[in-house]
């Protein structure tokens, strides 16, 4: 058992977050984003705002090491999960990304899966085989988690492409909370969904943050104000030569959208960006 392993069955209930140090997450040779440095407060949702292009998802990426998945990516820096760099040699990318989870902007249930196996997926890549008994428990807690269960309990075998966008967006997050992971990074995860839709997502995020630390990524500013606890506003940089992100502010998403610290800040939230 590695040590980050060791430390997942040792959690306590106050759950974990995240110390990002100098990141610098690198396509090549271009640096699109440059020493950031945060810390992610456990069991509490936290958004990144800031214009197209400024590297949030490149960011986000870098919390699970899916950055490292695109050809010719790397990361600089050290990305802490209860003190263990996720980066260090010895960490196990497919443990780190069990308890890092990740949900995308489309909803991308498994298609040839039906949502009982869309749900349990990740389960049972991670753990192997399992009781028919401790499969339908996982299955029925994680839908409830999301809301979604009432909704599709008598038609579980159904295929999970046959739900409405946001119901699939519902499925992908029940997929990612199955494996019980300590963080959950959000791309986006309602700019293909309508309005009520996205109320749903943003509801049953208030509710599942007692269990897991959330990062979200979104270009809505009013989202990041209804469901986030701490926001951190990233913007570009640029010189002679090259353009690249960095975090200008973070704190409270309440003294950052009504009392910023930076006038970068002012400016985006007020709309007088760019
Ligand atoms: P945001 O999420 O804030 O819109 P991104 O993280 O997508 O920003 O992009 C940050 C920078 O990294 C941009 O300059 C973008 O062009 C670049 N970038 C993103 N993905 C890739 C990629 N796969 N290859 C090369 N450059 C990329």
């Amino acid at each position: 058992m590695t040590a980050l392993e060791a430390n997942h069955t040792e959690q306590t209930s106050a759950g974990y977050g995240l110390e990002v140090k100098h990141l610098s997450a690198l396509y090549g040779n271009y640096r699109a984003v440059k020493d950031i440095n945060v810390s992610v407060a456990p069991r509490k949702i936290t958004a990144f705002i800031g214009p197209s292009g400024c590297g949030k998802s490149t960011v986000l990426r870098c919390l699970n090491r899916m950055h490292e998945v695109i050809q010719g990516a790397t990361v600089e820096g050290q990305v802490l999960l209860n003190g263990e760099n996720i980066y260090d040699p010895h960490a196990d990318p497919v443990t780190i990304r069990r308890r890092i989870g990740m949900v995308f902007q489309k909803p991308n249930p498994f298609p040839s899966m039906s949502i009982y196996d869309n749900v349990i997926a990740g389960y049972k890549l991670n753990n192997g085989r399992l009781s028919k008994q401790r499969a339908d428990e996982i299955v029925e807690k994680s839908l409830r988690s999301v809301a979604l269960w009432d909704e599709v309990k008598m038609k579980l075998k159904k295929s999970g492409v046959d739900l409405s966008g946001g119901q699939q967006q519902r499925l992908c997050i029940a997929r990612a909370i199955a494996v019980e992971p300590d963080i959950v990074l959000m791309d986006e995860p309602c700019s293909a969904l309508d309005p009520i839709a996205t109320q749903r997502i943003e509801e049953l995020m208030r509710n599942i943050v007692n269990d897991y630390t959330i990062i979200i990524v979104t270009h809505n500013m009013q989202q990041a104000t209804r469901v986030s606890d701490y926001t951190g506003f990233f913007n570009i940089r640029k010189d002679d030569n090259t353009r690249w992100g960095e975090l200008v502010e973070f704190g409270a998403t309440e003294q950052v959208f009504n009392a910023p610290a930076n006038q970068e800040t002012a400016d985006y939230i007020s709309g007088r960006f760019g």
